[in-house]
């Protein structure tokens, strides 16, 4: 244990139990039926943990893979190579306690994540500044960075407004929505007073990474997340990532071990409607239809609320589900990937994985042939590189191959050795499919059970009572579904853990 993380535990930094899990049968004692829509993290934590306490769980998965927005897929280059596309880079932070013990299923030592060693936020106006090299714990962790970051000196500091500050170290899961969820992140930011320079560095990336707009985002969310990933954890910000993609490591192993247990996954079958049945549920989907005790609605915000839409027979039952969906179901901006194959190389001190500031669309970029096996295999093969550049929250109605574009150019400016590199191949791809999180939203948003018996919901945009985001938050639901669900039927449920409920100098 670092000694950050020694001092942090003074503290209470430590992992805390959310819910103790067990309390009932290892397996259910009658035949129980569950359905989940939705093949992505948040529907597969709660088929794993479903299937392997003995229920009889089917996912229905539109696509033809899984993962959603995790997701991966083969696809065949010009130069006829096999490549395995991805939905996007993805950070595995070490406080992801629930998702991590997901995957400690399909690899007890979780060997296929590795450490990214560097987390440098690039900008074209200030010099490069590291981030992945903190202590691990707070206290620790801010102090070094206040007193280390180049970005906010001694009299910045002092020109700060401490008490506009003082939220982001109070941060209480009631308090702090009923104070802040009305304003909006800008706001919160703006009123701290910071310098320019500060506010980009150490502010601006972290915010991007929620798939909002500081001027569109609750300014209590933000003090959430900064709780949830700086001040309430003690891992730190340093995050691994799989050493392959993530239909290799993830999502095939993960549904043999549905499938290993009884579960059904099925993909590329969409549902399209559900209505109470006899005995619980039955779910419309491509030719047919699933009856089930329990059903599980994993999927993001806009296809919850069109599916809601679909299915008129919840208005009488689940009139408060049917109410939340309007303004649910809006997503956030729209995001960009744009993965690129290229002639020639980067200069090779670049870091694997760096955040962006300041630019108008371009947010990371991703060296994915120094990341996953197979990128690394075909720019050995082809003396190449594969690049992965992500906006985060971008304007909407631009074309994906105009964004790759502008993303391109702006990364240029950053690394002039972009410009002399070939583009052989690019795959682009806009969306708009992550959750808002909109000032004043907090009270208005759905959480894991709804106002139907036997009706669940699982996902990134669904509330949590504990400190939870993004990958996590989407684990972390689903496990609580199938907690329900195997309370109902009088089995064990799984542990759920979150980092300290509470910020270091909130009241109790
Ligand atoms: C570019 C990008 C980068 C990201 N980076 C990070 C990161 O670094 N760290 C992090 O923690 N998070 C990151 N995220 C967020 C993370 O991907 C999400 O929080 C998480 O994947 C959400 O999982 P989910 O299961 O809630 O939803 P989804 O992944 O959206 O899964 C929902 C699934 O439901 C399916 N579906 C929808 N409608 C139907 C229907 N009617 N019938 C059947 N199936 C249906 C969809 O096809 C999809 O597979 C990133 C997201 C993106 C887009």
């Amino acid at each position: 244990m670092a000694l950050s993380q020694v001092v942090g535990r003074l503290f209470g930094v430590r992992p805390y139990q959310v819910e103790p899990g067990g309390g009932g049968l290892p397996r259910v004692p009658q035949p129980v039926a569950v359905v989940v829509v939705g093949g992505g993290i948040a529907g597969m934590s709660a088929a794993v943990v479903l299937a392997e306490r003995g229920v009889e769980v089917t996912v229905l998965e539109a696509a033809p893979t899984l993962g959603g927005r995790l997701g991966a897929w083969p696809e065949t280059l010009g130069d006829g190579s096999r490549q395995v596309n991805e939905h996007g880079f993805h950070a595995f932070f070490r406080q992801y306690y629930n998702w991590r013990n997901i995957l400690r299923r399909i690899d007890s030592g979780l060997r296929f994540l590795r450490p990214v060693p560097s987390y440098p936020v690039l900008s074209a106006e200030w010099p490069t500044e590291e981030f992945g090299r903190l202590p691990p714990a707070p206290p620790a962790n801010l102090l070094t960075l206040l007193a280390r970051s180049p970005s906010l000196r001694l009299r910045d500091l002092r020109g700060m407004d401490r008490d506009a500050a003082l939220p982001l170290l109070t941060y209480d899961p009631v308090r702090t929505y009923a104070e802040f969820d009305e304003r909006t992140a800008d706001e919160l930011l703006t009123s701290l007073r910071l310098p320019d320079r500060a506010r980009a560095m150490l502010f601006e990336v972290f915010s991007h990474s929620f798939f909002n707009h500081e001027a569109e985002m609750s300014a209590a969310e933000m003090i959430a997340q900064f709780h949830f990933y700086l001040l309430g954890n003690p891992e730190g910000l340093a995050f691994d990532c799989p050493d392959d993609d993530y239909a290799k490591t993830i999502w095939g192993p993960l549904a043999r071990h549905v499938e290993r247990h009884g579960g059904r996954v099925v993909t590329g079958v969409q549902a399209t409607g559900l209505q109470p049945a006899p005995g619980g549920w039955r779910v419309a989907a491509g030719e047919g239809a699933y009856q089930a005790g329990h059903v599980v609605l994993a999927v993001d915000p806009p296809a919850l609320a069109a599916l809601v839409a679909a299915s008129p027979g919840l208005t009488d039952v689940a009139p408060d589900l049917v109410a939340a969906m309007p303004a649910y179901g809006r997503p956030g901006p729209p995001y960009a990937v744009a993965r690129y194959w290229c002639d020639g190389d980067v200069a090779p001190d670049r870091a694997i994985f760096s955040g962006v500031t300041r630019q108008s669309t371009l947010d990371s970029v991703t060296l994915y042939h120094r990341l996953e096996h197979g990128c690394r295999r075909w720019a050995e093969h082809t003396g190449g590189s594969v690049l992965e550049l992500h906006a985060y929250a971008c304007e909407p109605g631009v074309p994906a191959t105009e964004l790759a574009e502008r993303m391109r150019a702006e990364l240029t400016a950053l690394w002039p050795e972009v410009g002399g590199l070939t583009v052989r191949e690019l795959r682009a791809r806009v969306e708009a499919k992550a959750p808002a999180f909109a000032p004043g939203s907090h009270a208005r948003r759905p959480g894991v059970r709804t106002d139907a018996p036997g009706l669940y919901l699982a996902g990134d945009g669904i509330h949590t009572d504990f400190p939870s985001a993004l990958m996590e938050r989407a684990a972390a639901t689903g496990i609580l579904a199938a907690n329900h669900i195997l309370r109902s039927a009088g089995a064990a449920t799984e542990p759920l853990r979150s980092v300290r409920p509470r910020g270091l100098l909130a009241r109790r």
